[in-house]
């Protein structure tokens, strides 16, 4: 069979689906199981999800959470940003499938003739596309391990054909090569006060019906799972009670692959598919104290706003917050959030004094469109003037420019052409269109996206912080500083300390009278992980931490 061959008899597959509810972290999970492998293995994840966007890149946050940005360009699911962080790859494209790309995959095969003289259908043709890609990723990256996670919960119609397509693979490869988790939910309802099995057992028996029999089973609850739950769920669902890990509750996420290191998911491996690379968490396992030790009893506590539109829902802002993580782990302190509503404040300059009040440091992250963006303003302004760290990013330093132009420059009709409506034109356009963006009419994927190279300029605060003088960083955005405005605003104090490489394009913007405001075209927290902290974020948080 075609698919087949593509395989390269080598990879051995891990296939996390989930069940009962939504929610309960299976992109955690999976990269959890990576990170125990990842030490020595090439471990490469794959993201399936069942809608027919082509990516998320046009999803609303607040709907589906972050988009996340690859180096390569791709805009994917915010599951990548813990594949990055707990597997330390540099994720690509491709190893994202949505069931939108599958059947765009499919219509350009049966428009190029491939499947002449036939009828297309969801069997075989839809699980073939997914198969071929899974074999074709595997070979291609020369993966000890591919990591599947399936998106959704089994029993969902729209994930049923990944399901499928996993199933037959099983069989293709072999199941010495292949292994299901599963991820569940172990509720103690109220008043009974008992940690119930039953949920776990009709998922388990609702993928038994799809002739899958996953052999670990990973328990979502508030406590570890009791050992009789264990055997009970370890009976009904034909595995030894040591295959059914207790996925607790934990404060951050980088725990949970200590606790499936110490509930015994590595032996597993080992005894099903041979791989076995002790896993390399000392470093990992310092942080990680150090993250838990400041939730009870902090050497200091800073409070950092993060001001935006999308508060509604923090996974929003999934990055920046994990980035703010990283950061305290490393200066050993904790970091409370506050959420501002940057809609709220508008126009109320004692909202703004109120919503700051007791802050020790402000980010005004990405954002899009003409709603909050006043607040923003005036939040930037106040922080700028009473010197309070500040960092922005993406849309965050667009507007930090357009402050700076107004209140500093004199440019009171500054403003980012973003807001320009059909009826109304902004006066100063200090933020413009990227060059070719203007006539772009496409949304999906149509951005400057993913990784640049900035040269950083000498003696520039940014060159202290990042001890380099070029670096790289992701970025996602249609609009930039109009170079037409550069020597004005350089004239009025700001410093663009760096800048893309064969383009005209400000990256960074930096200020020197004050402890720390920087801003970036940029999204630093991309790249940051619990090891190697993204060094905006840790300076921004030293700073804080300095300030009398
Ligand atoms: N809306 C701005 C732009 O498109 C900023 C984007 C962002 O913050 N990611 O340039």
């Amino acid at each position: 069979m075609k698919q087949l061959d593509e395989y390269n008899g080598k990879t051995k597959f891990i296939i996390v689906t989930g069940g009962v509810i939504s929610g309960l972290g299976k992109g955690v999970a999976a990269a959890s199981i990576g990170a125990l492998l990842s030490g020595k293995l090439k471990v490469v994840p794959v993201k399936c999800d069942g809608y027919l966007n082509t990516d998320p890149g046009t999803m609303n946050p607040t709907e589906h959470g972050e988009v996340y940005v690859l180096d390569d360009g791709g805009e994917v699911d915010m599951d990548f940003g813990h594949y990055e962080r707990f597997l330390n790859v540099v994720a690509r494209s491709e190893w994202s499938l949505t069931m939108g790309r599958v059947f765009k995959l499919i219509l350009e095969k049966e428009r190029r003739g491939d499947y002449l003289g036939h009828t297309v259908q969801f069997i075989p043709h839809v699980t073939n596309v997914i198969k071929e890609h899974l074999y074709r990723v595997a070979t291609k990256e020369k993966a000890d391990v591919l990591l599947v996670e399936i998106g959704g919960t089994v029993g969902d119609l729209e994930n049923q054909f990944f399901i499928e397509a996993a199933r037959q693979l099983s069989h293709e490869v072999g199941q010495e090569n292949c292994m299901f988790v599963h991820l569940t939910y172990v509720p103690i309802p109220n008043g009974v006060n008992e940690q119930k099995s039953k949920p776990t057992q009709m998922s388990v028996r609702d993928l038994n019906e799809k002739g899958i029999y996953p052999e670990i089973l990973i328990g979502r609850c508030e406590e570890y799972i009791k050992p009789h739950i264990k055997e009970k769920i370890g009976l009904f669902c034909n595995l030894p009670a040591s295959h059914v890990i207790s996925g607790v509750d934990v404060k951050h996420v980088y725990e949970v692959p200590l606790v499936y290191e110490a509930e015994g998911v590595p032996e597993i491996l080992l005894k099903r598919l041979q791989i076995y690379a002790p896993p390399k968490l000392d470093v990992w396992k310092k942080l990680v104290e150090t993250l838990k030790r400041n939730q009870v009893n902090p050497r200091k506590t800073l409070t950092v706003a993060i001001c935006g539109k999308y508060t509604t829902l923090e996974d929003s802002y999934a990055s920046v917050v994990e980035a703010l993580n990283h950061a305290s782990a490393h200066l050993d302190l904790r970091v409370e959030i506050k959420w501002v509503d940057t809609e709220r404040v508008e126009n109320n300059t004692d909202a703004v004094a109120k919503s700051l009040h007791g802050v020790d440091a402000v980010i005004v992250p990405g954002g899009f469109g003409s709603r909050g963006i006043e607040g923003k303003i005036q939040l930037i302004q106040y922080v700028r003037e009473k010197k309070i760290p500040f960092l922005g990013i993406c849309y965050g330093m667009q507007l930090a420019v357009v402050e700076f132009a107004r209140n500093v420059c004199g440019m009171k009709g500054a403003n980012t052409t973003e807001v320009e409506t059909e009826t109304f034109k902004v006066e100063t356009p200090v933020i413009a269109y990227l060059p070719g963006q203007e006539s772009i009419k496409e949304m999906g994927a149509t951005m400057r996206l993913g990784g640049h190279d900035v040269l950083i300029r000498e003696g520039s605060r940014a060159e202290q912080i990042y001890k380099s003088r070029q670096i790289r960083e992701r970025f996602r955005h249609r609009y930039e500083v109009n170079p037409e405005f550069v020597k004005i605003l350089e004239k009025g104090g700001i410093i663009f300390s760096g800048k893309a490489a064969n383009e005209n394009i400000m990256q960074i913007m930096e200020l020197s009278d004050h402890p720390y405001f920087l801003a970036c075209q940029f999204h630093p927290e991309l790249k940051s992980s619990l090891i190697h902290p993204a060094p905006l974020f840790l300076e921004l948080l030293r700073a804080a931490d300095e300030r009398p």
